[in-house]
């Protein structure tokens, strides 16, 4: 199902630094309204980031340097993901939900 052969969906990666977007937003392949993102802190800079289409089913998995304003979530367990999206998909409305109200909170600063 998942299809992780597409480097374009990394653009969500550099949008969400930019924080231009909110969640769901434009998928950078199939450009319908369904891109989400995710990331977990790990150890110090560094974490594990997520990005996924719902309608095209492109994705990406990495490890990324995670910005210092982002905060993890709670309600994650992260030790149910895996590199394909398949148990984040599932918990997407709340995780669109949270990364718009960092963003948010980031933008009041
Ligand atoms: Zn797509």
């Amino acid at each position: 199902m998942w299809k992780d052969d597409n480097s374009k969906i990394q653009q969500l990666w550099e949008r969400f630094l930019n924080k231009t977007d909110r969640y769901p937003c434009n998928c950078p392949i199939c450009e319908r309204k369904s891109a989400h993102i995710y990331m977990h802190r790990q150890q110090g800079k560094k974490g594990a980031a997520w990005m996924w289409c719902s309608e095209c089913c492109h994705c990406c998995h990495g490890t990324m340097m995670i910005p210092e304003w982002w905060d993890d979530d709670t309600f994650i367990d992260v030790y149910k993901t895996a590199s394909h999206p398949d148990y984040l998909e599932t918990q997407k409305v709340e995780i669109d939900c949270y990364v718009n109200k960092v963003l948010d909170d980031m933008r009041i600063l």
